[in-house]
């Protein structure tokens, strides 16, 4: 075993992380796309402990010898293994969301102890100035993950309310913690003390708290995405400091990839891509979303619905959190089975941001085995609606609101929407008046083609297929 074969291994494991991105952005190919994700990350695990193993051969007792290096990443792998595999047993799939935010903070963490830990180790004094640079980059970037990657927790489990804090001069307290702690890693790099470290990760943390309580709720699925590319960033920094190659080209891959997907996020919510990754930088605050009367709702029963559903020629279904709640994709599938083999058009319309995950619908409905060619994009949908006779809002809901369109005093103003309301009928399967994620109210919802069919939306879907 040389060093060449494990330089040679983390080749192969980048080129599997490449190639497991690639079948990721695929459904056909996303299976795929994980077992190369996995391979890879099986050769990075063994490779990099044969790696450790070599490196720490020769090594005196006073530093530890290759047992004990051997001992040490055991150990915390079978708690990591453990502590892992239970929460990936117990999780529901709602939970999904929380847990990858949960994930996320666990990278921003280890990236900051690893940039604590090699300030206490002896730096070669070539480059040392470099490698502290290196540190307090790997530190920030860790500290602003960790607790941003904790409050997007928090709210994304609605352990924390999802307005956005907008606190005075918000934006000038980010700029000057940026400005604060561009200074200390300057100074750091010239002549180091243990204060500065000390500083910048405090001003890191509290910069973390605050770039997330800043976003609204409509907004969150972008700050989702870019903490999972800081996280690859943090990741990319900790290998610089460890000298670990494969380290940095998985954190730059997954850095990369989660701008790319922030940048696509915001463009498909029609928010700018700074303004969001600034923690709101350049909102003026004024957003107030309040209480407005929109007069009465209409309720409708589910046989009543199916025989709406029996006289239609074309439907589309906009599904939505509530349908994930509920687990309601493979009663819906077999509603739609129904529906199509009596010569009904049904398609899917699929808001870029429904649900708390991207993606989250299409993985439901594949699951159900829905075929793709019905599920549709927005973009690609959205000009439908008026020839549409019947929309099954199943569990939506700020994704068909039109005050994203209507009311420019929305937290979600100017976010593109499913325009539901402009089909023949729409009817709305949720089990409340209650708002969305974003908590506002839904004027969709007292139009007055649109009929509320309350109730578990799965148990409704049932109700309907059992009266057609
Ligand atoms: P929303 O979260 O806006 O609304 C879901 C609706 O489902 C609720 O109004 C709720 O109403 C209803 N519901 C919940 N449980 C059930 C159930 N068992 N049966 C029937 N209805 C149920 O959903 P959308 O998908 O429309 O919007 C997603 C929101 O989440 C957006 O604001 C988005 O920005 C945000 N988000 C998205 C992320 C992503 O990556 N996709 C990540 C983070 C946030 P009731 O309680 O009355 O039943």
């Amino acid at each position: 075993m040389s060093i060449t074969l494990v330089t040679g291994s983390y080749i192969f494991a980048g080129l599997c992380f490449i190639l497991a991105l690639a079948g990721l952005s695929k459904h056909e190919t996303a299976k795929r796309g994980n077992i190369f994700g996995m391979v890879g990350m099986g050769f990075a695990l063994v490779f990099t402990i044969l790696g450790t193993v070599l490196a720490t051969t020769g090594a005196t007792p006073t530093t530890g010898g290759p047992n004990w290096a051997i001992a040490a990443i055991l150990i915390a792998m079978v708690i990591g293994a453990g502590v892992g595999v239970t929460m990936a047993v117990r999780v529901e799939m709602t939970g999904m969301p929380q847990l990858i935010a949960l994930l996320h903070s666990f990278v921003g963490l280890t990236a900051v102890l690893v940039g604590w830990n090699a300030y206490f180790e002896p730096m070669a004094t070539d480059s040392a100035g470099l490698h502290r640079g290196e540190l307090f980059v790997g530190v920030f970037i860790g500290a602003v993950t960790f607790t941003g990657s904790i409050i997007a927790y928090l709210k994304l489990s609605a352990k924390m309310k999802s307005k956005p804090l907008m606190l005075p001069h918000h934006n000038a307290i980010n700029l000057g913690a940026v400005v604060v702690i561009i200074g200390l890693t300057v100074w750091f790099v010239i002549d180091p003390h243990l204060w500065q470290l000390i500083v910048m990760t405090a001003v890191s943390l509290a910069l973390g708290v605050h770039l997330v309580t800043s976003i609204g709720g409509g907004d969150m699925p972008v700050v989702v995405s870019m903490l999972n590319s800081y996280s690859g960033w943090a990741a990319a920094a900790a290998g610089f400091t460890l000298n670990n190659d494969l380290l940095i080209i998985t954190g730059a891959l997954v850095g990369s990839s989660g701008a790319y997907l922030s940048y696509i996020m915001c463009k498909a919510m029609n928010r700018s891509f700074i303004s969001v990754i600034a923690g709101g930088f350049g909102s003026d605050g004024q957003v107030t979303g309040e209480e407005k009367d929109y007069g009465e709702h209409h309720e409708t029963t589910a046989p009543e619905v199916a025989a709406m559903l029996k006289s239609a020629g074309s439907v589309i279904i906009t599904p939505g959190y509530g349908m994930a709640v509920a687990q309601a994709q493979a009663a819906v599938a077999d509603l739609t089975a129904k529906l199509r083999a009596t010569g009904v058009t049904v398609r899917f319309g699929i808001h870029p941001v429904a649900g708390r995950l991207p993606g989250h619908m299409n993985v439901l409905l594949a699951e159900a085995k829905v075929p793709y060619d019905i599920v549709l994009e927005m973009d690609e949908i959205n000009d439908d609606f008026p020839n549409t006779d019947v929309v099954l809002v199943i569990g939506a809901n700020d994704t068909v609101n039109p005050a994203a369109q209507d009311d420019p005093t929305s937290p979600i103003a100017g976010m593109p929407v499913l325009e539901v309301w402009k089909a023949g009928t729409v009817v709305v399967f949720k089990r409340s008046m209650n708002t969305g994620y974003a908590g506002v109210q839904n004027p969709l919802f007292f139009k007055d083609n649109t009929l509320m069919l309350f109730g578990d939306a799965k148990e409704r879907v049932e109700d309907i297929i059992k009266a057609l």
